[in-house]
Parts: structure tokens; sequence; C-alpha cells
């Protein structure tokens, strides 16, 4: 094991060696990437470049010593209110990402759950395409899952889940739209579920959050209503630094009213320290996203998320169009914002993680592995707009250069730890 060098090395030097390590990182500036890295283009990376120096060290913990970053989060939260049309009175916060976002959801339903109606054993429904991180939080907070399939077309089954439901239900969960496949979920019948026992409901629009309210001005109407205007909604996650386009390290997570949000936080004062309420999973807050994620927000404002949007729509467009016009490949179920979930048609030839691996080669395109089923996963954001004409015919290639053949590797890649 290397111990730290004794001797430091200047920026210059850093930088080269940094630059070293980078050379096999995916290409996510030439929109080589189908998720990981959203790219909003050239002045939204220097609007975030600039602001990013400036709170390179800034502290969110107190907001005391900085009111600036406690305005900045009440100004992103009003502004994402209003886009998912929440009612006068919703509060939220800003979270680290959407996995914070949603282990503060959780935590706020069961803590509501224990309050409102004394629940000590909490238990929450969830569909099978739910995002892992809801599996995360049952797994940190003591909250027992019940799971339940998807239907055929790949949407929460309000049927088999309402089976599931009981008098320590404290969550139903439904996502817009969920990550495997793009669709969203029957949001208002999920709610009215969640209502009928005084449970909470959470939408998950962690991908969706900044693209559906953009689709509709656009004239798109969703399969199913899915924001606040949904009675029986209590909380929304969205991510800024997914489609919001910010860097790293920023969603928020709403509440219907400020009440609720009481839930979600925690307030001590009885160890030597002093006074210590924080809103979320951390203590020590980087500034840093909070305030990149502001910017990237005020920059663009709606007009800009609007015309990013339509690029992305437009784009998924071509992808589906493209992917379904290749015999032996399907889109599966119905995309209905920027994700596109590829796999092999009844009886193909193809097996998909082959594909995967040789647009990789080809091109240097990264798209996830996942399933069930076997799928290749494209989350579509502005970047990839310039290139998609490129990456199709990569995809026409790669298909027939590995059709009838096998990838010896079948995991899956979501996620990874070292
Ligand atoms: C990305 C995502 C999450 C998790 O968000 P992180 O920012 O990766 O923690 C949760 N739900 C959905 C639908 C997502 O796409």
């Amino acid at each position: 094991m290397a111990g730290l060098p004794e001797h430091g090395l200047d920026a210059d030097a850093i930088l080269a060696e940094l630059h070293a390590k980078r050379a096999h990182d995916a290409r996510w500036a030439e929109g080589r990437t189908f998720g990981m890295v959203y790219d909003g283009g050239h002045s939204v990376h220097e609007v975030a470049a600039r602001v990013a120096q400036e709170f390179l060290h800034e502290n969110a913990l107190n907001t005391i010593a900085f009111p600036s970053l406690g305005e900045i989060q009440r100004e992103v939260c009003e502004w994402t209110a209003s886009m998912f049309h929440a009612p006068e009175g919703a509060a939220g916060f800003m979270t680290s990402g959407g996995t914070e976002s949603i282990l503060c959801a959780v935590k706020a339903a069961r803590e509501r759950g224990r309050a409102e109606r004394n629940i000590t054993e909490p238990e929450m429904v969830l569909a099978e395409s739910a995002h892992a991180a809801f599996h995360k939080a049952a797994h940190y907070f003591g909250v027992r899952v019940h799971k339940v399939a998807v239907r055929a077309d790949w949407r929460a089954d309000v049927d088999a889940m309402a089976a599931r439901v009981n008098d320590r239900t404290v969550l139903v969960v439904g996502s817009a739209p969920q990550y495997p496949q793009g669709v969203i979920d029957p949001i208002p019948e999920l709610a009215a579920l969640a209502a009928s026992l005084g449970a909470s409901m959470h939408v998950d629009a962690c991908m969706g959050g900044f693209v559906l309210p953009f689709m509709e001005m656009l004239g798109y109407a969703p399969s199913s209503p899915w924001d606040f205007r949904v009675e029986g909604v209590t909380t929304i996650s969205a991510d800024i630094h997914k489609l919001g386009y910010a860097p790293k390290g920023a969603s928020v997570l709403l509440h219907r009213t400020k009440q609720l949000r009481q839930y979600q936080t925690f307030v001590f004062d009885d160890w030597l320290g002093g006074f210590y309420a924080s809103s979320g999973i951390q203590g020590t807050r980087a500034g840093l996203p909070m305030a990149t994620a502001w910017a990237v927000m005020r920059h663009l404002g709606v007009e800009g998320y609007r015309r990013l949007t339509r690029s992305v729509v437009e784009t998924r467009e071509r992808m589906v169009d493209g992917i379904r016009s290749i015999d032996g490949l399907a889109v599966l179920g119905e995309p209905e914002a920027q994700i596109v979930a590829m796999s092999a048609g009844p009886g193909s030839d193809i097996d998909v993680f082959a594909v995967g691996d040789a647009l990789h080669r080809r091109g240097g395109w990264v798209l996830d592995r996942q399933g069930p089923p076997d799928t290749l996963h494209a989350t579509v954001s502005a970047g990839n707009t310039a290139v998609v004409g490129e990456y199709l015919d990569d995809l026409v290639a790669s298909v027939a250069e590995v059709r009838g053949t096998r990838a010896d590797d079948r995991s899956t890649n979501y996620a990874t730890l070292e």
C-alpha cells in the first residue's frame, strides 16, 4: 500500500497526473455517454465553472454564516415547486442527489406514520421498477418493502399494489418516469391508494422533474398526471444534476406542506456542541453544488429548459425509430421522456450485451447494461443530439458485427463499488 508522497506537487504537475488517469474515462463531452453526465452545452459549462470557483469552499451546514446558501436553497425549492404546480405552503430542501432525496422521503414517511398513526413496524409498497435507492432507504431505516411486479407495459400495477397495503403502510411509491424503461406510473391511482390509508405518496421524478414540465409546455401530454396537481401526492424528488444540467451533487425534495417537511428534519440539542439541526443526511454540506445548480437554473430559465427539452425529445424519438427499424431489436414499452431501453425482440438472434460491447469498441459509446430482461439503457440528454446520427450508424454496424454471437460476461452495471 502506497503512502502519501512526502513532497507535494504544483498544480501543473498534478493536472498532468490527473490527465493521465483519465485516459480511459467515458467521453461524455463528445456525447458518447447515455447516462451519468448530462451536457447542457458550452454556456452552461461556463456558468457552472465560474460559479464553482466562487463557491469552492462554502459550507451550507450553517446558513447563519452563509445566508447566501440559505437563499439559494429557498429559491431553487420555490422554482421547482412552481414547475410542479405545488400549492401555496409547499416546502423543500436541496439534497446531494436523488438517493439522498429518496432516503429523506422514506424517512419522512416513516416518521409521519409513527406520529400520526402510531406505526412502529413501517412498510412501503413499490413496483419492481422503482429505483434501488428505495431499497437502500428501507435497509437504512428499517422499513419493510413490498415489491410488486409491473404490468406488461412496464407501469406499476395498482391493483397488485393495493393487495399489498395494510395498516402499517407508511409509503406508496410511483415514478415519473421510472428509470428502467422510462414510462410514467399511474400516479393518481397510486396517490388515491396512499391517501385512503393516511399514508404518504412519493413521486420519484429524479429523471423526469426537469423534462416533463417542459414537455408539457411543448404540447406533449404525459400518460398520467404526476405532479402536485394530483391529490394525495405528498413528496416529489427531482435531480438538478441530471436533466437540470447542473454539476453533480444537486437534487430537490419537495413536500406538499411545511408541516410534512418537519418529518424529514433532525433537530438535536443535548450534547456538548450546541443546537444541531439538519435537513438531510449530511452534516457539513458543500455549497458548491447548491450554488452551481442555482446558477445553471438561473442561466437556462424556462426558455433554456424548453429548448434543451425539445432537442432531447426529438433525439429520443430518432433513437426509438432507429432501433425499431433494425431487424431483431426492440424498445421496451413506449418511452415518454428521455429514456430508451433497447432489447432483443422475440426470437431474435441478437444479444444486446454483445451489441453494447461492440458499440463501445467502435465508437466509445457508453450505455448501461440492465435487467432483467437483458437491456441496454440510454438516458438521452441534450449533449447526445449532435451525434445521434453517428450513434445509429454505429448501432447498425455493431448489430451486423455481432449478430448470432453472445457476450460471455452477463453482468449488469448500473453502479459499482471500487
Ligand atoms: C438517478 C435516479 C435516482 C437516484 O439518484 P442519484 O442522483 O443517482 O442518487 C433515483 N430515481 C431515479 C428515477 C433516477 O433516475
